[in-house]
């Protein structure tokens, strides 16, 4: 058991804090203007009008000092929270010593591949190999090539509403207009099935008496000699589904997938680079479906305020890399090791209470959010698990129909001037996310909650 007052000393107490006069204030807005004019709007945040100057467990605050409560995690990085005084602490103890030490072993990172692979779920626990990267993009990226190489075989398969990653192959297999529309040519050979969104079921069915077709359909393409999957190597998945609009898959689903894959020898790869390293309330969120993935791509809450990101492989499948092939200069140096492991310390420790804590109060926060919605008509789904929940806004309940970009706009400055950062996502853009730093208080969280439920209706 994790205390209360343990986690309320990682945050600052008093968020949320507004001060300036508007959001954003005079400094923050100054800075807007500078980045606007100096740096790419290609990032991910684009014009989110926040600038973050300091941060503390499950709280930032902006150049004018307001405060806020974080309910983005950085996008499910912080799980651990932000400046985690063990991170700081193991970050400036490793500086002295070694910090970059290009691509070959350290002390370090030999210890961090170690650990990963005594965290990776059934199949990978102490049975595998890690590449290491900096972004999920290049775990992705990796898993392309190695795939390719393992099996032979030249086609890959991924999912309506996946999100992969934005290098050119991982993003062949990201699916969305804004990181497609006038990029490609893509890498060819990959096909895209279904995604189980029962919310939005492209078959217009019904679980559970839906039978899966959507799963059967994946068996279907790849095991008939007549859809031209001829020559999958490997089928990539989110057990959830992230930027795709924190789509759970149903019970039953992944199963049906992985047994398609062995039929057709092709590899299973589960990306949990963002519903991974405990924000599900389990280490892996394929660890809630009891499937074994031949391969993980993990990245995010692994390396929290680090870029630590990769791929892990069943050894056997490893055996088949040559040397050498996929060099990377900055990957796993070692400071971001010393920081990786003490993320995976804090998330793992004590029976990995805090990953168990992360299930139960997301738990908590779905039914607060739940009985909240009863009498919001535009709240259409909640939806997720752990603390990678989900909320789908739509124009009414009835018609489902997304609710549109102008009030999801005012939602969501709305939300930032009561002090609450909590950003959307989905194919839509009308899915809010409620993805905090695991070490969030249930105070803060009931706030936050409260003030969500709160703009959605003053809006
Ligand atoms: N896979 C998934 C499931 C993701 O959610 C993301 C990032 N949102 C990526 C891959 C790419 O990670 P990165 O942004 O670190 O390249």
């Amino acid at each position: 058991m994790i205390s209360e007052k343990e986690l309320a000393e990682l945050s600052y107490a008093e968020a949320p804090q507004m001060i300036s006069t508007g959001v954003p204030g005079p400094k923050t807005q100054k800075y807007i203007e500078v980045s606007t004019e100096y740096e790419s709007m290609a990032r991910g945040g684009g014009r989110y009008p926040l600038v973050m100057a300091e941060g503390k467990g499950a709280t930032v605050k902006d150049p004018d000092g307001n405060v806020y409560i974080d309910i983005t995690a950085g996008v499910a990085v912080n799980a651990v929270g932000r400046c985690h005084p063990r991170v700081i602490k193991a970050m400036k103890d490793q500086m002295d010593s070694l910090m970059h030490a290009v691509d070959v072993a350290s002390v370090r990172r030999t210890e961090l591949a170690q650990k990963v692979s005594s965290v990776m779920p059934p199949g990978l626990r102490d049975n595998c190999i890690t590449y290491f990267a900096q972004s999920g993009s290049g775990a992705v990226e990796t898993a392309v090539k190695f795939v390719r190489k393992i099996t032979g075989r030249s086609q890959i398969a991924a999912f309506h509403g996946a999100y992969h990653g934005v290098f050119l192959g991982a993003n062949s297999l990201t699916t969305g207009d804004q990181y497609r529309k006038g990029y490609g040519p893509f890498i060819p050979g990959v096909i895209h099935l279904p995604y189980p969104y029962c919310y939005r079921c492209c078959f217009g069915l019904e679980y559970p008496s839906c039978n899966l077709q959507c799963a059967q359909y994946v068996d279907y393409v790849l095991n008939t000699p007549y859809t031209g999957a001829d020559d999958v190597g490997a089928v990539i998945i989110e057990a959830q589904q992230g930027e795709g609009g924190y789509v759970p898959t149903p019970p039953g689903y992944l199963a049906i997938v992985k047994k398609a894959c062995e039929k057709h020898g092709a590899l299973y790869i589960s990306d949990e680079v963002q519903a991974g390293a405990g924000r599900t309330g389990k280490m892996w969120c394929i660890e809630h479906y009891g499937i074994e993935p031949d391969m993980v791509t993990w990245g995010k809450g692994m390396g929290g305020d680090v870029a630590m990101a990769g791929l892990s492989l069943r050894k056997d499948l490893a055996a088949k890399i040559v040397d050498g092939s996929q060099p990377n200069t900055f990957a796993a140096n070692a400071l971001s090791s010393v920081a990786s492991m003490t993320n995976i310390d804090i998330l793992t420790e004590n029976d990995a209470a805090l990953i168990k804590r992360a299930g139960v109060l997301g738990e908590e926060v779905s039914n607060q959010l739940r009985e909240g919605a009863k009498d919001i008509e535009v709240i259409g789904d909640v939806r997720g698990k752990g603390l990678m929940i989900g909320i789908e806004m739509v124009e009414d309940k009835e018609s489902r129909k997304p609710l549109n970009g102008d009030a999801l706009g005012k939602i969501v400055m709305g939300l930032l001037q009561r002090g609450i950062v909590m950003v959307p996502c989905g194919r839509n853009g009308n899915v809010f996310r409620f993805m905090p730093p695991l070490v969030l208080t249930r105070e803060h969280a009931a706030k936050a909650v409260d003030i969500f439920l709160e703009t959605v209706k003053t809006v």
